[in-house]
């Protein structure tokens, strides 16, 4: 029945889903048998961190309210020392994933306990990789003690994510469902997940452009956006991220956006040598192709698709070809100089995928 063996190893964590479940933070935060919380959070989402503090009482020794994408160092050696100054011994991280990150960098250090509040699709609560930028330079890594021990999956708390920021947010956590379904890692277990996470991320998102308050659609991204992050925990990235990475690093492109623009292209070159992902995807997304169908979602959700809308310029297209094929992520169809550069200078111009005929 299976093709190959494969070792599948979930990780560990508990997870409180539902509209209203942040009412149940407190007892999540005693069952993590901690009893003073450092809570951080971006400037933009203080109000909401001052109502977990409210809500905490005195089992919140602080906010920290300085959460910034990609998590800089300063930042997070600043919230490192308020940490320990304050004597915290568990984090409440509420928001998007530059604040898990933030949360991520302290616990990286001190080992105390996560309690993880996504306000977006990013997916960063259910894994153990953590990033950290210094001097221009974001470095990845892994470590079980950034692994958020439990999270509460609130809808009611993304009614206040804009439809713009929603549709790439919510692209950025398909793009970790389609790499994990071509993954050379993949297992059954993941390409199930993978697979049902797109699916009902494709629907909701496409509920949520038209009725943004739907707690139904808004339920049914979230939980996507836990099977995305869920497979993005348990298998390697490939192209896309790759490209991702290149162009974000290079070219400080918007993290969720530029996702949302290269997926398409990413899939397309990979088309051939992948085709029952393809056919998975194609058939969550309803569509015949997979990477057209991509393409028609971010078009039917007005999300971005071209990187020189985003702020690229043509003049950048080769060198962002040549540091892509540098130091490649496995993938499942070779890389080809030529393939590369069609595929960026389509997404470049955001014209539709191109079938790739070039050799696999
Ligand atoms: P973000 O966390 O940077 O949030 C963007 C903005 O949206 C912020 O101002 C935030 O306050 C606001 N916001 C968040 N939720 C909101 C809501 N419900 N209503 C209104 N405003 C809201 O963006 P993101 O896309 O969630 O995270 C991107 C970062 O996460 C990147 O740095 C990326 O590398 C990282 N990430 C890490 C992992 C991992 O596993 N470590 C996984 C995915 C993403």
């Amino acid at each position: 029945m299976f093709q190959k063996s494969f070792i599948y190893a979930p990780l560990p964590g508990r997870v409180a889903f539902g509209a209203g479940s942040l009412e149940q933070l407190s007892r999540e935060f005693a069952e993590l048998q901690v009893g003073r919380a450092l809570v951080v959070c971006t400037p933009e989402q203080s109000d909401l961190a001052e109502k977990v503090r409210a809500t905490l009482g005195s089992q919140c020794a602080g906010v920290f309210p300085k959460a910034a994408m990609h998590v800089p160092i300063e930042i997070a050696r600043e919230a490192r020392a308020y940490a320990s100054q304050i004597g915290a011994d568990g984090i409440v991280a509420i928001g998007g994933g530059s604040t898990i990150g933030l949360g991520k960098a302290i616990a990286l250090e001190s080992s105390i306990p996560i309690l993880a509040v996504p306000t977006t699709y990013a997916g960063s609560e259910m894994t153990p990789i953590y990033g950290l930028t210094e001097s221009g330079e974001k470095k990845t890594g892994r470590s079980l003690n950034v692994l958020p021990r439990t999270v509460i999956y609130d809808p009611l708390l993304t009614l206040t994510l804009p439809v713009a920021m929603s549709a790439t947010s919510g692209i950025n956590a398909i793009a970790h469902c389609v790499e994990a379904l071509y993954a050379e890692n993949a297992n059954p277990i993941t390409t199930m997940m993978a697979e049902e996470g797109v699916r009902a991320l494709a629907r909701g998102l496409l509920i949520v452009s038209d009725n943004p308050e739907s707690v139904d659609a808004r339920s049914q991204c979230l939980y996507g956006a836990w099977l995305a992050g869920s497979v993005l925990a348990a298998t390697s990235v490939a192209l896309h991220h790759k490209l991702c990475h290149t162009l974000g690093g290079m070219l400080n492109l918007p993290h969720a956006q530029t996702h949302t623009v290269v997926l398409p292209h990413a899939v397309a070159y990979n088309a051939p040598a992948a085709p029952q992902a393809m056919a998975r995807l194609a058939k969550a997304l309803t569509a015949e192709d997979a990477a057209q169908g991509l393409f028609d979602l971010a078009v039917r959700l007005d999300a971005p698709t071209s990187l020189k809308a985003l702020g690229m310029r043509e003049s950048d297209l080769d060198r962002v070809t040549d540091a892509a094929l540098a130091a490649p992520y496995p993938n499942p169809r070779p890389l080809h100089r030529d393939g590369i550069r069609v595929l960026l200078e389509a997404a470049y111009h955001g014209s539709r995928p191109h079938a790739m005929t070039t050799p696999i």
